[in-house]
């Protein structure tokens, strides 16, 4: 078949090339499908890029990659999903052809998504592994289910197609490459939509290969695309040391959560050239075990040079503030890099901080947003904590900063 694969993605704060489309290509190309890439992130006229597509290359289908619903902070949260909607609607009427979405967005709430969207199908988690037999049922006219759930098998090969993506205009207007090490996250925060997802660690010279490709073309600067680097300390560990083999120098930067870790993976994360980390923390209902760990990551990146933001999300329900001031000067004892505190919560139909919410009326007063869209596409927040009373509890910390005050993301601000 032919399809058209599409980037909407217009977020350049800073762009992020579409990873998951990638693998997608690749994976089509080898099952003989005509692929042809779509990014229209730098795109200055979407609907005139989206015709010249239609009418240069006559695709018989088009995959549209969805990476967020909307840009998850309050206020001035910006939503993605209507001008999609309309690059749906103008490939439907216009042109006739079905439109099958994916994407990260997708572990959301996939049913609901689609209706808002008007696409044909979806597929939920990896697509890469999938979408082929998706696109034979079509072509035999064989009834499809209309979510199909992805998947990826462990240490499969996962070649990429970089075909059509521009990669050096992002790296010029502060974009850098992304490579993944595995798919899924087995924490179970309650917020997350990653949560409890199937985790499939990827053949960590596969992933090294992939890198190679992309320094061979004179790319060094690279991050981590798994939700959290750390998921299992061996495979980690596994993975830096084939990277230390590879005798490559680039620089990269991870997301991390507390646990699985030791001193050796930092020693190899710091010889493999990771300067920055992120660390992901909450405050929700957290044991001695958790901020142990917390400082003992914090401390052991420090003692490497490598550079600790902790992303802290707090203000959950039945928090009080003596939670929110232990937590403050937590961080103020074991003084990262920087805090970003996030007190508002997006809440999504299934999560099960949604449920707990839900069940307890007196709770209703700290929703913000779009509190009548059942499906909770549109953007609904917890909030309990207004930003004036964080600022008062912050003081003159410089250190501690109230996330969506400021534009970027965290390696573009510390890239050292
Ligand atoms: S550890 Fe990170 S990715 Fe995993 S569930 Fe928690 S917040 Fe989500």
């Amino acid at each position: 078949m032919k399809v058209l694969l599409i980037n909407p993605n217009q977020v350049r704060t800073p762009p992020a090339p579409p990873i998951g489309l990638e693998f997608i290509a690749a994976s089509l190309e080898q099952s003989g499908h005509a692929i042809r890439m779509l990014d229209l992130c730098f795109s200055l006229d979407l609907y005139a890029d989206i015709d010249k597509a239609m009418s240069e290359f006559r695709p018989e289908i088009a995959g549209i990659s969805i990476r967020n619903i909307d840009s998850v902070l309050f206020p001035n949260n910006e939503f993605y999903l209507d001008s999609i909607r309309q690059i749906v609607l103008h490939l439907k009427k216009r042109y006739g052809i079905p439109v099958i979405i994916g994407g990260a967005a997708l572990m959301v709430e996939a049913s609901a998504l689609l209706d808002y969207l008007g696409a044909d199908y979806g597929i939920s988690g990896p697509a890469e592994n999938v979408i082929n037999d998706v696109l034979v049922k079509l072509q035999r006219g064989q009834e499809t289910d209309r979510i199909i759930r992805g998947n990826y098998q462990p240490y499969a090969p996962s070649p990429r197609c970089t075909a059509g993506i521009d990669y050096s205009r992002y790296y010029q207007e502060g974009g850098i490459a992304g490579f993944e090490t595995h798919k899924g996250c087995s924490s179970s925060c309650v917020y997350c939509i990653e949560a409890n997802s199937p985790v499939a660690f990827k053949n960590p010279m596969h992933v090294v290969q992939e890198i190679r490709g992309f320094v061979e073309q004179g790319f060094d600067h690279f991050h981590l695309c798994d939700a959290e680097f750390n998921e299992d300390l061996d495979q980690a560990l596994t993975f830096c040391e084939a990277l230390k083999k590879s005798a490559m120098t680039i620089r990269w930067v991870a997301y991390m959560k507390p646990g699985n870790f030791s001193q050796k993976l930092f020693r190899l994360m710091r010889e493999t050239g990771v300067y920055l980390i992120t660390l992901t923390i909450d405050s929700f209902k957290k044991c001695p075990l958790y901020w142990s760990d917390t400082e003992k990551i914090i401390f052991n990146a420090k003692n490497n040079d490598i550079t600790v933001v902790v992303d802290l999300l707090t203000g959950f329900p039945y928090e009080d503030e003596e939670l929110l001031t232990w937590c403050l000067d937590f961080f103020r004892r074991l003084s990262p890099e920087r805090v970003n505190i996030n007190t508002h919560i997006r809440l999504y139909r299934n999560l099960p901080i949604t449920r707990i919410i839900k069940a307890d009326p007196s709770l209703f007063c700290f929703l913000m947003g779009s509190v009548t869209d059942e499906n909770m596409i549109r953007p609904l927040f917890f909030n309990r904590i207004d930003n004036n009373k964080l600022r008062e509890l912050i003081a003159e910390d410089k250190f501690f900063k109230i996330e969506g005050t400021e534009i970027g993301v965290n390696y573009s601000r510390f890239n050292i």
